[in-house]
């Protein structure tokens, strides 16, 4: 493992749990390296479960972060709390990764304090190598055929500044507002300490024309109107820092014997705010798929096409959703998709409201149900992730390249399928797919039939 950021990291402490022997390399910190700070999202949460380091987490110097306060726009302030009283973690990125890393000693890793290139991270030896290096790409930027996103060329500029109080409605969110010609955010790191970072484009700012980054960074903080304000009554403690945020993917996301991760992988716009959370996710994936190719090396192929396919998924789900929101469509703000608990990918495939009534007023209404299988639906074998596997499982898919659906809403709707045209009550099928696959919440079990019907994968019998 090349890289000891949230993704390497995810990816060696799992392994190791699951008894792998693994060494993770990772370049030893710096106490001069100027520190970036991000904001994660609660649904990061989710893998910090895995992992058993949620409490360490959350016992950590990080400021909870209860959601965004955002000027988008001609838009009024949005103050937007997470949804359910969920928090995130405003963090510092050294001390984010020094909590993973000993999350991974803790587990049996070795970890080894190196900066590899790529020839000496290929001579060590290793049954798997795994390239979580970030932008730096060790192994990536010679394997994976690395593409840059055209007009997504973006340089971050940030600094800490201080105030004894900032009057905002609430000084946990992060701070996000559009200007005529970028954005800039804030993530606070204590009461009195806000990071302030600008995004600008190096080519039409005077960044490339040996303008001091500070000038680029006052002259970018004065084309806000929130944050200039909010900053007049500040101090700035240091001169800006940059970091490169331009967007890229991956041609190839693995080979026989080595995959890349996380930002290793691509690299998606600070305004998704979701890198670290497609970090843990891509962290997580890879250590199931390297298990997988370790332990059983027949499903080794299906596992890394399934990994490939996934990585290029995300991808390009979140530089849909980015693009949406830059050219201003009026889509809903993508830092705010994990606040509503939104999987986009998931929520696009959903049929719309309209079709779900139908389909449930149809449902209600009818006497009798007299359901079958759709012609344009198939049930057809597919990768899928079991546990610590990817295993081979029936699914329902729509096209040959489609890569299926088994479970809506909890429900499994392979057996639902199977099962609705040979039942004419609903209560009847909700007791026959009890029996055939376990107790079943009854509103879940509504709702997966319900959008069987709305899909268009049940239909009426003529
Ligand atoms: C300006 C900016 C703002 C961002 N804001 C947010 C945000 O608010 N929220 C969010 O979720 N995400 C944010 N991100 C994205 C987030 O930082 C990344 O997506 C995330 O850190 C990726 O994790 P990773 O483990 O894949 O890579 P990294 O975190 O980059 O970790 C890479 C690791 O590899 C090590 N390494 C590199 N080269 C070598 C080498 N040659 N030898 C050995 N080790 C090496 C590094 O030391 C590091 O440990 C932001 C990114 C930028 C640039």
């Amino acid at each position: 493992m090349i890289g000891g950021g949230p993704s390497g990291t995810t990816t060696a402490r799992l392994l190791a749990m699951w008894g792998h022997r693994v060494t993770l390399v990772t370049r030893p910190s710096s106490p001069s390296a100027p520190v970036l700070a991000e904001s994660l999202t609660p649904s990061c949460g989710k893998i910090f479960d895995l992992l058993g380091i949620r409490a360490q987490v959350d016992a950590a110097a990080f400021v909870h972060g209860r959601g965004n306060t955002v000027w988008w726009g001609d838009e009024a302030m949005r103050v937007e709390p997470f949804a359910d009283g969920a928090h995130g973690w405003q963090v510092m990125v050294p001390a984010l990764e020094a909590l993973m890393i000993d999350a991974a000693c803790e587990a049996g890793v070795t970890v080894i304090r190196q900066r590899v290139t790529d020839e000496e991270a290929a001579a060590m030896p290793a049954a798997f190598r795994i390239d979580a290096s970030g932008r730096a790409g060790v192994l990536a930027r010679t394997r994976a055929g690395r593409v840059s996103e055209r007009g997504h060329r973006t340089v971050a500029l940030s600094a800490q500044w201080s105030r004894a109080s900032w009057p905002l409605p609430d000084w946990t969110h992060t701070l996000v507002e559009s200007y005529e010609d970028g954005w800039a955010w804030s993530v606070p790191l204590d009461t009195e300490r806000r990071a302030v970072a600008v995004m600008v484009d190096p080519r039409t700012t005077q960044l490339t024309r040996g303008v001091h980054a500070e000038a680029v960074y006052r002259a970018e903080i004065n084309k806000t109107r929130q944050l200039s304000s909010l900053l007049a009554g500040a101090d700035l403690l240091a001169p800006p820092n940059g970091w490169d945020a331009s967007m890229y993917s991956s041609t190839h996301y693995c080979g026989d014997d080595w995959l890349v991760t996380g930002d290793a992988a691509s690299f998606v716009d600070p305004l998704s705010s979701s890198g670290v959370k497609k970090a843990l996710t891509s962290g997580w994936l890879a250590a199931v798929v390297v298990h997988t190719q370790l332990t059983r090396p027949a499903m080794g192929e299906t596992a890394r096409a399934f990994y490939a396919a996934r990585e290029a998924e995300m991808y390009a789900g979140l530089l849909a959703l980015t693009r949406r929101y830059l050219s201003g469509s009026g889509q809903s703000h993508p830092f705010w998709a994990d606040r509503a608990g939104v999987d986009t990918a998931e929520a696009d495939a959903e049929p719309s409201p309209d079709a779900h009534r139908q389909a449930w007023d149809r449902l209600r209404l009818a006497p009798d149900l007299h359901l079958e299988a759709s012609p344009a639906v198939a049930v057809a074998s597919r990768a899928a992730v079991a546990a610590r596997e990817i295993v081979l499982e029936p699914r329902l898919v729509t096209t040959a390249s489609d890569p299926g659906v088994r479970y809506l809403f909890d429900v499994d709707v392979v057996a639902l399928l199977r099962l609705a045209a040979q039942h004419r009550q609903v209560s009847e099928l909700f007791e026959a797919y009890a029996a055939s696959t376990g107790p079943v919440d009854l509103a879940a079990f509504l709702r997966a039939l319900t959008s069987l019907v709305a899909r268009g994968w049940l239909v009426w019998r003529a």
